[in-house]
């Protein structure tokens, strides 16, 4: 679990405070990994405390994080700095949160980051490292993995050392999030939800947090009568126990199917859920009728076609990839769920998609 949190709008300003006795040396710098959505952002850059060698590293999150990027920054900090750094600070969306995680993790963890894809694969504590979410719905920011594409496959890093050691929860950051981009990330919460509490692997921790989060959700999404602070506030807890709920179980249908779409079309987590969760009346019944009442409430068009030109081979490594991730499918559809799930049957979705 992450051991501080801070919650509170305006909380970012506290960062300073909460960085200051937690600085090792001069020679030990702290580096922030901050969204490059922000790079002219004086409004969010300006109350960035930097003093002695400590860095801002601005990332692109155009293309999910992969293994590479993680060695890449990792390699990066120990060429230029005196010392290891004294914590990593991320400030972004699943992305930037993830990146951030992975390098905390690889700065004291020997070899390349897709070696550590899998569970609990890390040996050694990461650096000190924080969390700042600056848009809501993954439970990137409470979750004990950080979700990567390596060579071989999309895979987090799951492990005691991954959660942050200090997260900051000022919901003010996410004001200026696109309206669509809002709805992807809110609903990959809203399906962590879904996912958990329909799965086989339900137990009363992730239940309870399931039941909180799914509340907050229909409450964002289908009610009326939120101011957008409050709006904001709200899908803020509602990822963080979302995410609280699947890790204490596990997610399904849709993560299985969006992982692969991932892998091979680059489609993105939130908007790559959306699409496959909008197929899957099958598995959720009543999640999926909600999801298309909040798709219709605030004007989502998603995608159609997206699988139209894919060929045999992108098909086989799409289903191949996706039927890997046993315990997904095991949550979903129980300890029997090859029986109820085929190459061929996965094959029949994604061509609807
Ligand atoms: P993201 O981090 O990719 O950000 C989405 C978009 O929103 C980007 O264009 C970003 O620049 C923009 N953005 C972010 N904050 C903004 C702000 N305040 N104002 C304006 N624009 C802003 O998207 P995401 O949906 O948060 O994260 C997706 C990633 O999270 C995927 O890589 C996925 O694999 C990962 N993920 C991780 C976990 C986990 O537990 N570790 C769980 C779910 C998803
Ligand atoms: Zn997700």
């Amino acid at each position: 679990m992450v051991s501080k949190v801070v919650f509170g709008r305006g909380s970012f300003n506290q960062l300073s405070e909460i960085l200051a006795p937690k600085r090792l040396s001069m020679n030990a710098p702290f580096i922030y990994i901050i969204d490059d959505v922000f790079k002219n952002n004086q409004w969010l850059t300006s109350r960035i405390p930097l003093a002695y060698d400590d860095k801002i590293l601005f990332i692109s999150t155009e293309e999910e994080p992969k293994t590479s990027q993680v060695d890449a920054i990792v390699e990066d900090i120990i060429l230029t700095t005196k010392e290891l750094p004294s914590g990593i600070i991320g400030i972004g969306g699943g992305s930037v949160l993830d990146l951030a995680k992975a390098v905390s993790i690889m700065l004291t963890n020997e070899g390349e980051a897709k070696d550590y894809q899998g569970w609990d694969l890390v040996k050694h504590p990461a650096i000190y490292h924080v969390g700042i979410p600056t848009i809501s719905g993954t439970g990137a920011e409470v979750s004990r993995t950080t979700v990567l594409i390596g060579p071989e496959k999309k895979l987090g890093i799951n492990s005691d050392f991954t959660p942050f050691d200090q997260v900051i929860l000022d919901s003010e950051l996410t004001k200026d999030v696109p309206k669509n981009q809002w709805f992807y990330t809110g609903m990959d919460c809203y399906i962590h939800c879904i996912e958990s509490l329909k799965g086989t692997y339900l137990n009363t921790f992730s239940e309870t947090y399931g039941n909180m989060s799914l509340e907050l959700c229909k409450e964002i999404f289908l009610d009326n009568n939120l101011t957008a602070e409050e709006s904001e506030e709200k899908l803020m807890m509602a990822s963080w126990h979302g995410g609280m709920s699947i890790a204490y179980s596990q997610v399904g249908v849709a993560h299985a199917m969006s992982y692969a779409l991932a892998y091979v079309l680059g489609v993105k987590h939130g908007i790559g859920n959306c699409i496959v969760f909008d197929h899957l009346e099958e598995f959720y019944p009543e999640g999926v009728k909600l999801f298309k009442a909040m798709k219709e409430k605030h004007n989502i068009m998603l995608p159609q076609g997206i699988c139209a030109d894919l060929s045999d081979a992108d098909f086989d490594k799409m289903t191949t990839i996706a039927l890997n991730l046993v315990p997904l499918w095991e949550n979903a559809l129980g300890k029997n769920w090859k029986q109820i799930i085929t190459p061929k049957k996965l094959k029949e979705l994604y061509q609807k998609m």
